[in-house]
């Protein structure tokens, strides 16, 4: 599922916006934009609900970095994946 419109993304530490480079990566060695999937790795669907700064290294919880979403449910993502 990638993100059909921009948000306002920064940091909540340090208030750095993500520029669409691929930053993070997850445990089984996929490397992406987390903001394209909502924290979601597209490679083993893992849900990473804390996000890591690349710029100040500070973690935070993903649905904070969304300036323009009030309410972002990640649960909604680990749902779908369910019902598989
Ligand atoms: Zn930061
Ligand atoms: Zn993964």
């Amino acid at each position: 599922m990638m993100a059909e419109k921009e948000h306002m993304i920064q940091c909540p530490k340090c208030e750095w916006q993500p520029d669409g480079g691929s930053y993070w990566s997850c445990e089984c060695g996929q490397v992406w934009n987390t903001f394209a999937t909502y924290g979601k790795c597209p490679s083993c669907s893992k849900v990473h609900r804390q996000t890591q700064c690349p710029m100040c290294h500070e973690w935070s919880p993903h649905p904070d970095w969304y300036l323009d979403l009030e309410v972002l449910d990640i649960s909604v993502l680990e749902e779908k994946e369910l019902e598989k």
